[in-house]
């Protein structure tokens, strides 16, 4: 493409995942929507969005801490967080028509369609005129005194400023594998290890054999190096590589790397009164062999393989096995987590570009017009609508750093 044909805008955003198109809105609110472009490389912006909360997008959590938040410098998200947290991106959102409700612990649109929550996106997009191009993955940007940005389909585009907003590499069939982190890494920045989080768990496959298929409600602790580093109360799914469920999406945010997870197969009865319970029914079921103990208290199959894991004989009476040590077995299974499922199946990426190397209006210190937002940067969120809204805060926390 010669120079005459190189379209030239002040805001070039690459990628439109949630935080470019909550960008672009902003941005093209106070520019004029011929100012900004969108480059997504897949034929439709908001992909991963549609796929957010099994489709009803869980787009905050009730909670406004930042403890739920990970990344080497917390205090740059968590300045950002607390500056942008759940009143201002509801108040942005409200603005596109979307009203949120909460269930549970979470946030959703009250319609409970992710889609929903994309039209206001892209319909606002289409009346500020907006920019997008779709089908343009970006491979290339350098800059002199504008930047350059060069697509795969050798489309030129020319913008003063630059904000990279491509997600991290978790599930590339959203278009997110990871790219953008060469982008940044061409203008001198630096990437964090990285790791698949809220995903599934592999377990030594011993302590999971026979059970896949089956789910529990448990409270599950995420111990790392003997420190309890989290818990959840939620379902553990067995499956034939070890844990699912949402209880295993959370805790995956601690485990990723290795280390226990320690299930409580009776969260609402304490040691004491399960041991009580046990000997109760040792007196008055004498019939039963060991293997029926816990049957009619936790699902029998689990309650099996815990015991037999733990070294329990299941082979004689009931009155064989000992109480106390059988409620604490079954209150205390420590579950070794060995791995992930990686980032096919993960939902966000922990770890990404230093956010060290940013200003709190997401501006490169190393070159002045490049930013980032979203999940490229090395912030992670647990599972619960922690991430979409890092993606929302960070792209607010750009457009008060240039505007406000
Ligand atoms: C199945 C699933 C369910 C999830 N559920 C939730 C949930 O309920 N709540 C929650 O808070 N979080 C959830 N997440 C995580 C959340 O969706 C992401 O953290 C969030 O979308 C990140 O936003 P982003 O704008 O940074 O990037 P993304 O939304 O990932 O968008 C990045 C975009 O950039 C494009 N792109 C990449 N490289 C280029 C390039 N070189 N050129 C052009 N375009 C490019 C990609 O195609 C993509 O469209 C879920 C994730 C998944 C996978």
């Amino acid at each position: 493409m010669n120079r005459e044909n190189t379209k030239k805008y002040k805001y070039l955003i690459v990628g439109g995942g949630v935080s470019a198109l909550a960008l672009s809105v902003l941005l093209a609110s106070k520019e004029g929507g011929e100012s900004v472009a969108v480059l997504e490389r897949l034929d439709r912006v908001g992909k991963k969005l549609l796929s957010t909360g099994n489709g009803q997008c869980n787009v905050l959590p009730l909670s406004n801490e930042t403890s739920n938040y990970h990344g080497e410098n917390p205090s740059f998200f968590n300045q950002i967080l607390k500056k942008y947290g759940n009143s201002e991106i509801t108040a942005f959102l409200k603005s596109l028509g979307v009203i949120l409700t909460l269930d549970g612990d979470k946030y959703y649109p009250y319609s409970k369609q992710a889609s929903s929550v994309l039209d206001a996106f892209r319909f606002k997009i289409e009346s500020l005129g907006v920019n997008v191009f779709t089908g343009e993955k970006v491979t290339q940007i350098t800059k002199e005194n504008n930047f350059k940005i060069v697509t795969e389909s050798k489309s030129e585009y020319c913008s003063q400023n630059v904000i990279i907003a491509t997600g991290g590499s978790a599930q590339k069939s959203f278009g997110t594998d990871g790219n953008g982190y060469n982008l940044l890494k061409s203008f001198g920045h630096t990437v964090t290890p990285i790791y698949p989080s809220i995903v599934q768990l592999k377990t030594n496959l011993k302590q999971v054999k026979g059970l896949k298929g089956l789910k529990q409600k448990v409270n599950a602790k995420a111990v790392v190096n003997g420190k309890e580093l989290a818990s959840f109360y939620g379902d553990v799914m067995f499956t034939d590589y070890g844990v699912s469920g949402n209880a295993t999406f959370y805790l995956s945010s601690y485990l990723y790397a290795g280390g226990d997870m320690v299930i409580d197969f009776c969260p609402d009865i304490s040691q004491l009164e399960l041991t009580n319970i046990l000997k109760e029914k040792q007196i008055s079921c004498p019939y039963l062999t060991a293997e029926y103990l816990l049957s009619g208290i936790i699902n029998n199959k689990i309650a099996c393989a815990v015991l037999r894991n733990g070294g329990f004989n299941l082979s004689g009476s009931i009155s064989s096995l000992n109480a106390e040590k059988v409620a604490l077995a079954i209150k205390n299974y420590v579950l070794s987590v060995n791995g992930t499922m990686g980032f096919e199946n993960a939902q966000v990426t922990k770890g990404g570009v230093k956010t060290s190397e940013f200003g709190l209006d997401m501006q490169s210190k190393l070159v002045s017009g490049l930013y980032a937002t979203g999940e490229v940067l090395d912030v992670d969120g647990d599972c619960g609508g922690f991430n979409v809204k890092w993606a929302l805060a960070s792209a607010l926390a750009l457009y008060g750093g240039i505007y406000d």
